[in-house]
């Protein structure tokens, strides 16, 4: 089977290369307010990115603002934010054929690791594994050791995780009961990019999975699909809907939906920008999820905090509750453990 990049790597990557222009100023002092925190802020190693390079991926801005902890918070200046390592591309084939991917994978999880303890009050590193490695689970045990309040990314389309796998279905119930025991918060991205990837794959997730663990904590990435906002992140956010209506999603587990990459105000390599109906359609499952359960994200280098707000409020049309609630008050890091 040929992987396309797009596929693959989804948004995340394919935008590092958008240039996001120049910070507008506030029109009206004191209007507008940057939100607080982000819970989904990339950061990269410079092995990470020249290997991207070494690809012939091109990278519009100089290594820092990917690489460097500083940069990035002076950058997206926000309290608080989720740190989102990316050494799970290491485990796709596709992206890196050495014998030593799995050492890279943990080279680049220590590299989270290290920039986050630069600002122990206001970064959380994420670090990220190939759930179907053998070594999975003893590297979430191993970055546990080092940092207790460390997250977990987890990539099921560079991971090419499918739940319709037995096999898989259980190595990720392993890990999810193991992040339930270490209270380590998951940041999920869902879609394998399998065309049929939808309703069955929210159904085993919440009936094989989180039926079968322990209280856990956690973000559906860009609302559970790859970015952009269609037909399967509708099909997504209605299958979660229609289990919670029925009561089958377990109340012990803390779910919640990262808006990051989902507003998307620019095109980029096969995923649109959307269209002002989708924007209004937008607003409407947002409703549905309910504000109280969507996180504020970024996914920097896509977007930084002040220009994603701004989209958020204009492109939405969000009321002042609506935006405060998405902005601020439901998103701080901090609260990830239970
Ligand atoms: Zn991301």
């Amino acid at each position: 089977m040929t992987i396309n990049y797009n596929c693959i790597f989804s948004i995340s990557l394919f935008f590092l290369f958008a240039c996001n222009g120049p910070e507008k100023k506030k029109d009206v002092p004191g209007q507008e307010e940057n939100p607080k925190s982000d819970a989904h802020v990339h950061i990269m190693s410079p092995q990470l990115i020249k290997a991207w390079k070494e690809l012939g991926i091109p990278f519009s801005k100089n290594d820092d603002y990917y690489a460097n902890i500083d940069s990035i918070l002076k950058t997206n200046n926000v309290a608080v934010l989720n740190l989102i390592g990316m050494g799970y591309v290491y485990g796709n084939p596709e992206f890196y054929q050495g014998n030593d991917a799995y050492e890279k994978l943990v080279s680049e999880n220590n590299y989270v690791l290290r920039a986050a303890k630069k600002y122990p009050t206001r970064v959380t590193p994420y670090i990220s594994i190939d759930p179907l490695h053998q070594g999975a689970t003893e590297e979430l045990k191993r970055c546990v050791s080092i940092h207790s309040d460390v997250g977990l990314k987890l990539h099921f389309n560079t991971s090419q995780v499918y739940l319709t796998e037995p096999d898989h279905l259980e190595k990720i119930r392993e890990i999810f009961a193991l992040a339930s025991k270490y209270r380590t918060p998951i940041l999920l991205h869902f879609d394998n990019g399998h065309p049929k990837f939808g309703k069955p794959d929210v159904i085993l997730l919440v009936k094989s999975v989180l039926s079968e663990v322990d209280a856990l904590n956690i973000t559906i990435a860009h609302f559970g699909t790859s970015g952009g906002f269609n037909q399967k992140t509708k099909q997504v956010i209605d299958a979660f809907s229609q289990l919670k209506s029925e009561g089958e999603i377990p109340s012990k587990h803390r779910i919640r939906f990262d808006i990051s990459a989902v507003a998307l105000d620019k095109d980029s390599d096969g995923v649109k920008k959307l269209t002002e109906k989708e924007f209004s359609e937008l607003k409407l499952y947002c409703e549905k999820i309910g504000y109280e359960n969507i996180v504020f994200g970024t996914d920097y280098p896509l977007y930084t905090a002040a220009i994603y707000s701004r989209i958020l409020r204009e492109k939405l049309g969000l009321e002042k509750f609506e935006s405060d609630s998405i902005l601020h008050k439901n998103l701080a890091p901090r609260d990830t453990k239970q």
